[in-house]
């Protein structure tokens, strides 16, 4: 980079979205302006007042509730280190030793997930065979999975698929449908194996049975205490003491420093001139001029921005890579799903709660898809002999429970309550939180959906896509999504700005 090239900077780059994808964006754009010897002028716009988008922590009395993402995973080391450059390491805590270990409910009764399940695949045999989720028939057939060969088709399969296909109908049914459904809130019979969890379709093709994988898997982490517990492996996982936004008001008072942050505006579109300069309109009637622009929001808003900024384009060509790129995005379906967050004595509670939460099979047809005991992960998210509870309602498979009233929803999940883990009394507080259209459906078809995305964003030098719609929902997912679209997008103006372009 030349001198007089420097000289042209600062480039002005509009972020929208003030998610954990957004935030990320801008934080990473911050540092890349500290970090050499170009200068970007940021802008981040979020609709809200406040930032982290699904996300976010609230006091109600004595109680830390966590609204949406409570914890997040550490093998995946975006989010842990973003942490690190904020100065929070010190502030991260692991799960809970006590408690580790999940329940599912087979008919109605809170039955202990099998020590050593691996999401899909068991790593231990011994549980599975005394386990009483599977009946005896169901576990001769799991059995089965040792002397499956591998399947030869490339192509990508649906989750339930692959799972019905290793281990048989009632191990999907009675316990990786609400594992993993649970994380996506979707149907498992729609999502895409390679967009969710393709690590399962190595395993396979590596060592043919996911059973031996896992127990080579197991073995090799046999000294690792973060392995232990059924279900997911709680010692993988971590929050900030304080809850998940100490984060976002770390990132936030980052960035503050030296970009503008505009709450409260709503970005209504977002066009291109001819020029190559964006355009960005508020819904206050401003608008504003910048190099680059990192769209971070739900992709459906994704495409209502940029479809209301392509009305008076002339080009024809970039016109239609628009429409294009706008249809792919509508396509990315979206559940819906409310949490309920409540607070109990735990003496008003019949069942001991030694678990970090309850996932609902769908076949067992009850109204709630799980309940997490969010106090047994974490110190200090309730007051001594109280527990905080999180249900979870609604999602890909049961959307018709978002349209009742929150009065309706809270009724429904005491009587489900009352009835599953026998919680009595009244509720310290309870309340709706809703999600709508929050949760991404990585249906099949989405990893070549969004490689088609990536090749039509490339069309357009300074714009970049990021948030939770693309490549994982999860925290240190929408991490690494902003910060990836920072570093491309401060790429891409570079390079415009090159004098051997
Ligand atoms: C209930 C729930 C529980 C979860 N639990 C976990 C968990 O425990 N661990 C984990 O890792 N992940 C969890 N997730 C997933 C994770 O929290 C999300 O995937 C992630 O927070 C999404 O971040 P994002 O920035 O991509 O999107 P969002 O959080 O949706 O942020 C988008 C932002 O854009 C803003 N916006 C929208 N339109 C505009 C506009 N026109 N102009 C300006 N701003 C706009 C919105 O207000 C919002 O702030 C959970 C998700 C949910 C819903």
């Amino acid at each position: 980079m030349t001198d007089s090239v420097s000289q042209s900077l600062p480039k002005r780059i509009a972020v929208i979205g003030g998610g954990v994808s957004g935030l990320a964006a801008a934080h990473r754009l911050v540092e890349l302006s500290n970090e050499g010897p170009n200068k970007f002028d940021v802008t981040l716009f979020e609709a809200s007042d406040s930032p982290g988008g699904v996300a976010g922590t609230r006091r109600i009395g004595e109680y830390l509730v966590e609204t949406g993402a409570d914890m997040f995973i550490t093998n995946q080391p975006a989010a842990v280190n973003l942490c690190q450059r904020l100065g929070l390491s010190d502030q991260l805590i692991p799960t809970e030793t006590a408690h580790r270990g999940s329940l599912v409910l087979r008919n109605g009764k809170p039955v202990r997930v099998p020590e050593g399940f691996m999401l899909i695949s068991p790593a231990k045999v011994w549980p599975v065979l005394t386990s009483s989720i599977f009946s005896p028939l169901g576990k001769l057939r799991m059995g089965l999975e040792f002397l499956l060969p591998r399947r030869r088709e490339r192509t990508d399969e649906t989750l339930a698929s692959f799972v019905k296909r290793r281990f048989g109908r009632e191990a999907f049914d009675r316990l990786i449908q609400p594992l993993v459904g649970g994380i996506y809130t979707a149907d498992p019979e729609k999502l895409s194996l390679q967009a969710t969890l393709p690590r399962f379709i190595e395993m396979e093709r590596k060592h043919r049975s996911l059973i031996i994988a896992s127990r080579k898997q197991a073995a090799a982490r046999e000294n690792n205490s973060g392995t232990d517990g059924s279900g997911a492996r709680y010692g993988l996982f971590t929050a900030p003491r304080g809850g998940i936004s100490v984060l976002f008001d770390r990132l936030l008072e980052v960035i503050k420093q030296q970009a503008a942050v505009k709450l409260g505006e709503a970005v209504t579109a977002v066009s291109r001139s001819d020029s190559g300069q964006y355009t960005v309109q508020l819904r206050s009637g401003d608008s504003i001029n910048f190099d680059g622009v990192v769209i971070a929001l739900p992709s459906f808003h994704a495409a209502s921005v940029l479809s209301a900024g392509s009305t008076d384009n002339s080009d024809v060509q970039s016109s239609n890579s628009v429409r294009e790129l706008t249809g792919l995005l509508n396509d990315i379906e979206y559940s819906s799903a409310a949490v309920v967050v409540s607070g109990h004595r735990l003496a008003d509670i019949e069942h001991p709660l030694d678990a970090f939460g309850l996932v609902i099979p769908a076949i067992e047809r009850r109204k709630i898809l799980a309940v997490s005991f969010t106090s047994r992960k974490f110190p200090g998210r309730a007051p001594e002999g109280r527990i905080l509870l999180r249900t979870f309602v609604g999602g890909a498979l049961q959307p018709e429970m978002l349209d009742q009233s929150d009065d309706e929803i809270l009724q429904t999940v005491r009587a489900e309550l009352k009835s599953i883990l026998g919680v009595g009394g009244e509720p310290d507080f309870m309340e709706v939180c809703r999600y709508k259209r929050s949760m991404p459906q990585y249906h099949l078809g989405h990893c070549e959906r969004v490689a088609r995305i990536r090749d039509l964003t490339e069309g357009f030098a300074g714009l970049e896509l990021a948030g939770n719609a693309y490549a994982g929902v999860g925290i240190p997912d929408c991490v690494s999504s902003g910060e990836s679209a920072a570093e491309r997008i401060v790429q891409q103006l570079l390079k415009q700005c090159s004098p051997d372009r």
